[in-house]
């Protein structure tokens, strides 16, 4: 018989993974608050429970995919309480790494095996099965998740103990706002030098100015015809979720005492442009802010 997965939180994210979870052959139980989430699953082949504990019951597993680290506690609450010994409990959401240890230590001693598994990915990924795992589980709950995760993802690192996984979606992030706003503002400065947008990616996509923000998530239309930016900067990956993980990292940096002074910079960018109401639009779509346009120019 396969093994039964709880799965709490059937959103943009969830529903695909547990949707990929039922393609891998596993039985998959979920639930959501949203019944337009509920029906979407029902009709992928999750059998949809009432609540999130009635999905964990007799499960082996139970992966979590919720908005933010309060949800997580308040699930994991409700699910150490019914689930068997030695079942695991895997948590896909990006929270502070402060709630993932505290998730961790509710689990463990409910004599379950925890597991922090934050993604990179997004949606796109969700659906294609190729995201990326970041880990942080001791190696016997790392081990007895890795199948789960690999129904769902391409990549699977195991970075450490509670909260590895993460550190490491925060620290990775933080790297990505900092290296868009850096390749944004040389575009808006090669724009008013008169180099075109071509000539500059041409240079830098072999120089030393070469990132991934440049070469596979161009911020301006043309080099790369799949990024956002040749969309109207639909999204991809939006300024709000950006800015939700620059302040995880700014948490984090506060807590362990790091400095951090560029990611604080892109955190406070990114809060400027959300404020201006455009934090539906992709994080490339920042450009326009370092061009000083105003709302509402993202297509042009
Ligand atoms: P979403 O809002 O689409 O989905 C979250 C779901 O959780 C919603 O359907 C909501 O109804 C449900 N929910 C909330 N509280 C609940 C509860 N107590 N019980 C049951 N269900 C509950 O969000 P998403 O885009 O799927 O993101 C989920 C997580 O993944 C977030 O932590 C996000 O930061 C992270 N993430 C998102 C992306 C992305 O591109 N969307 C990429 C990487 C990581």
């Amino acid at each position: 018989m396969s093994l039964t997965v709880g799965f709490v939180g059937l959103g943009n994210m969830g529903g695909p993974m547990a949707a990929n979870l039922v393609r891998a052959g596993f039985s998959v139980r979920g639930f959501d608050l949203s019944p337009a989430g509920c029906d979407a699953a029902r009709a992928d082949g999750i059998v949809i429970a009432d609540s999130a504990a009635a999905a964990a019951e007799g499960a082996g597993a139970v992966v979590t995919m919720l908005p933010a680290g309060r949800h997580v506690l308040d699930v994991w609450n409700a699910l150490a309480e019914v689930a068997a010994p030695g079942a695991l409990l895997i948590d896909a959401s990006t929270i502070e790494v402060e709630s993932a240890r505290k998730a961790h230590t509710l689990a463990a001693a409910r004599g379950c095996l925890p597991v922090d598994a934050p993604v990179s990915g997004g949606t796109g990924g969700a659906r294609a099965g190729t995201l990326t795992f970041m880990v942080g589980a001791e190696a016997p709950a790392f081990a007895a998740a890795e199948p789960i995760l690999k129904a769902m993802g391409k990549n699977v690192f195991h970075c450490g103990g509670a909260g590895a996984g993460q550190a490491a979606k925060i620290c990775n992030n933080m790297i990505l706002g900092i290296s868009m706003i850096g390749v944004c503002e040389a575009f808006a400065l090669a724009e008013r030098l008169g180099l075109s947008p071509q000539a500059l990616f041409d240079v830098v996509s072999v120089s030393s100015g070469q990132c991934w923000s440049l070469t596979s998530y161009c911020p301006v239309p043309g080099p790369v015809p799949a990024s956002p930016a040749n969309n109207g900067y639909r999204p991809g990956f939006a300024a709000s979720l950006m800015l939700k993980d620059l302040r995880l990292a700014q948490g984090a940096a506060a807590a362990s005492g790091a400095a951090t002074p560029l990611g604080a910079e892109a955190a406070q960018l990114y809060a400027l442009f959300e404020a201006q109401g455009r934090g539906g639009a992709d994080f490339s779509a920042i450009i326009e802010l370092l061009r000083g346009r105003p709302a509402g120019d993202e297509s042009r």
